[in-house]
């Protein structure tokens, strides 16, 4: 039977015999690893196998644990892994500084060993269960990229379906006359020529072949409509549902979706408390938001001073979502190209170029408008706007 490997926890402290301690209490349920200073630790919360969690002595000489905690949620490989704080220290101000700094929890010494246990149990759970978020996250992330993809297939495929449709209804019905002019012919040849035997059968030989052909031609371009049938079938097969859209919700789970991408950008949402819902499928809505959070991410790439600002306000008429960067901006003779399918300023595998222009799509469809402008010093701005569902009711209505 597979065993379920045992959660890893490092312990660093450099009093040798604090470390005996804590060992004897979670060598039980945990494998444990343990390091005399900060360097070390540091060396194998970034090595292969990083530990689940981290007890760490806050007095050490050199790197101190404040200083140890402070590297380690600076890095991104290693800002995830729980640090709890293991120290005789129990001023007020001493924790202050070390939950600042991202630490978890306290423990104080002489160590209880139920406490430990306790504590250790619970920041494990609920690492475990962040742990599980992440990966429904990603999970549910790459659902909507191939769910883009699909959409971009669709309007593909409508295209393309329209565009073989009409010679193809051609081929079709003129191959049929012919087959039926040609049995009128054969026919008529027949009774008004009076051919010999074997001329008639010569004849007839060749009308059957001709026939033959025929068939096969309107056998084939059957084929052809039925496969540009399925093509229009892949244009819907996308939710198409509609229904209220609460635009708050849209927004915390596009942020959510991107949380990784957003991981080193500060982020501010600025919105009404209240907001009205539209209407319409709230999975493009969402497609569309991610499109923009993942262009203004893409477009501030390497910058430490990354910003986005996403706004959500209702004007008069609107429900208004501003998605802004402060990027470099798009070059001014390039805002109108950015709509453009293909469009792309990027040379990697991220660029399609098809994010705006199926997003611009999405937005139209819901009775809305989308543009993009640059904003001062630097960074571009993307705003949508969006009827209110009960807007759309009125005009219904009347
Ligand atoms: P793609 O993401 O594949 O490049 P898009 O349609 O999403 O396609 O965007 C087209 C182009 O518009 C991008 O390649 C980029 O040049 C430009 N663009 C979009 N958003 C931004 C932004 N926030 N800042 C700067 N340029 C942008």
């Amino acid at each position: 039977m597979a065993q379920i490997e045992k959660q890893m926890i490092l312990i660093v402290d450099d009093t040798p015999e604090n470390i005996d301690v804590l060992d004897g209490i979670l060598r039980a349920n945990y494998r444990i690893k343990a390091a005399l200073d900060g360097e070390s630790a540091l060396k194998i919360a970034l090595g292969k196998q990083p530990p689940d969690l981290i007890l760490l002595d806050v007095m050490m000489p050199g790197m101190n644990g404040y200083d140890v905690c402070r590297s380690l949620k600076e890095n991104t490989a290693s800002q995830s892994i729980p640090v709890i704080f293991v120290t005789a220290k129990k001023q007020v101000e001493d924790e202050t500084l070390g939950f600042e700094l991202g630490a978890v929890d306290y423990i104080t010494k002489p160590v209880e060993p139920a406490v430990v246990k306790a504590r250790v149990r619970t920041h494990i759970e609920l690492k475990r269960h962040r742990d599980h978020m992440e990966t429904l996250a990603q999970t549910r992330a790459q659902q909507l990229i191939h769910a883009e993809r699909l959409s971009t297939m669709g309007l593909l495929s409508a295209g393309l379906a329209h565009e073989i449709n009409n010679p193809l209804t051609y081929i079709h019905s003129y191959a049929e006359y012919v087959r039926d002019d040609l049995e009128a012919l054969q026919a008529e040849f027949n009774g008004i020529l009076n051919p010999s035997e074997s001329t008639k059968e010569s004849v007839d030989s060749r009308f059957l072949d001709c026939k033959e052909s025929i068939a096969e031609i309107i056998r084939g371009s059957q084929r052809i409509m039925s496969l540009v049938e399925n093509m229009k079938h892949l244009s819907r097969a996308d939710d198409q549902s509609r229904g209220r859209v609460d635009i708050v919700q849209c927004i915390e789970n596009a942020m959510k979706l991107c949380q990784f991408d957003l991981k080193l950008i500060q982020v501010t949402l600025d919105r009404d408390d209240v907001l009205p819902d539209i209407m319409g499928n709230r999975q493009q809505i969402e497609q569309v938001l991610i499109n923009l959070i993942k262009n203004a991410v893409d477009a501030m790439e390497n910058d430490p001073s990354a910003a986005l600002i996403l706004t959500a306000k209702m004007d008069e008429k609107s429900v208004r979502i501003t998605v802004a960067d402060n990027g470099p901006g798009i070059p001014e003779d390039k805002l109108s190209s950015i709509w453009e399918a293909f469009y792309t300023t990027k040379t990697d595998e991220k660029g399609t170029g098809l994010g705006l222009s199926i997003s611009k799509g999405i937005i139209e469809d819901h009775g809305g408008s989308i543009r993009g402008s640059n904003i001062t010093p630097h960074g571009a701005s993307f705003t949508i706007e969006l009827p209110p569902a009960d807007a759309l009711d009125f005009v219904q209505e009347i």
